[in-house]
């Protein structure tokens, strides 16, 4: 029996003629195809503006850049989430400020974050882990303080609430598309805004810091002098994602379809075991089904882990706490028992398979293997 891996895309022969056709064109930098994802992809969020770039992480940095955050700032960032939201605050020479999640969701708590805005914080990052909103509470409490608010989009692609993207609840929104996020790329991200300045800087410091002029080399326009107006870093994303971004943007309802199904299935499946299972979505929610997580409750889920390999299921850890990493505990001297919700979904969350490449057959392979345990 083959290996079921945790993750992995699957592209199709009309995902590979269009990266295919990237390549014959002679282009392979950013030019139309990024354009045009961008636009798509503003669209599909409800968004103003679209800056595709090479990662999310990038995303997140610049959104903070733009925002001003320097030396001297704190940023509130959850600590159950991936390294890249904490890392990007320490490249601005910022702060992170960890705020506890919520026991039953693994989200930002509102009361936490509260209690860890000080006068110096100078935004907050959100993540709408596995792909559920956090709560409303969360961007009203920033609006009272005016903080900023940038989302972490990386597992939110398809999250909506009453209709309109979560994306729009943050001043910048920024999304991923690695190779194992629900659109896929290989490495690529994008960030969204409302906010023609912020998306103006965005753009300059995305590219070497150069002019707009720059920007019409990409266009019929032709080459026109630029200018070098901030020492900017190399954040574009190639025509060669982007042509792949466009076809994965075709396809996103019918991939979030499937899983819904698998989704449905597992919870079905798992109903009588001992695990507990992804909390309930809320009325208007669309969740953006990212990862299924499990939690034992039990202090064995390294064994759990290792029992799905052997079994030929692939599984991941999302996330091991950032506040108990030495690289954050040597910076802030955290330790355990500072954010114990965190820690408790960390110690205890296992993620099994969960993407539209997976057949009926594989699923049920899934089921089998964690209803053994
Ligand atoms: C994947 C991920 C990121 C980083 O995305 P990249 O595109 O790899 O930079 C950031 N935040 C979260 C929560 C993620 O899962």
């Amino acid at each position: 029996m083959s290996f079921i891996p945790f993750g992995k895309p699957s592209f199709d022969e009309e995902e590979i003629a269009a990266v295919a056709d990237v390549l014959r064109s002679g282009w392979v930098t950013t030019a139309a195809r990024t354009l045009e994802f961008q636009k798509l992809f503003a669209e599909y969020t409800g968004s103003q503006y679209a800056l595709a770039l090479s990662s999310c992480t990038a995303g997140l940095f610049l959104a903070l850049k733009c925002l001003g955050v320097g030396e001297g700032d704190e940023v509130i960032v959850p600590p159950l989430t991936f390294a890249a939201t904490a890392n990007v605050v320490v490249h601005c020479g910022a702060r992170p400020v960890f705020a506890d999640v919520e026991a039953a969701t693994g989200l930002l708590d509102p009361a936490a974050f509260m209690r860890a805005i000080t006068p110096k914080t100078r935004a907050v990052i959100p993540v709408h882990l596995y792909g559920l909103p956090v709560s409303t509470e969360i961007s009203k409490i920033a609006a009272q303080h005016e903080i900023p608010v940038v989302g972490d989009c990386a597992h939110a692609t398809e999250t909506r609430r009453d209709g309109i993207h979560v994306a729009k609840e943050a001043r910048i929104a920024a999304f991923s598309f690695y190779a194992t996020k629900n659109l896929a790329v290989g490495e690529g991200g994008m960030i969204v805004t409302d906010s023609e300045e912020l998306f103006e800087k965005a753009s300059v410091l995305s590219l070497h810091g150069m002019s707009r002029a720059a920007f019409d080399r990409y266009s019929e326009k032709g080459f026109k002098r630029y200018e070098i107006l901030e020492a900017g870093y190399k954040f574009n994303m190639p025509d060669m994602n982007a042509a792949l971004g466009i076809e994965q943007l075709k396809r996103i309802d019918r991939h979030l379809a499937r899983r819904n199904e698998i989704w449905k299935r597992y919870d079905e499946a798992f109903k009588d075991l001992r695990f507990l299972r992804p909390p309930a979505v809320p009325k208007g929610v669309v969740h953006a089904r990212h990862l299924y997580t499990l939690r034992t409750p039990g202090s064995d889920r390294d064994q759990i882990i290792a029992k799905l390999q052997q079994d030929g299921i692939g599984s991941a850890v999302h996330f091991g706490a950032l506040h108990l990493e030495p690289f954050y505990r040597n910076l802030l001297g955290t330790r355990r028992g500072d954010f114990p919700n965190a820690e408790a979904i960390s110690d205890s969350t296992f993620s099994i398979p969960l993407t539209p490449y997976l057949s009926d057959e594989e699923v049920g392979r899934v089921i089998q293997a964690v209803s053994a345990l």
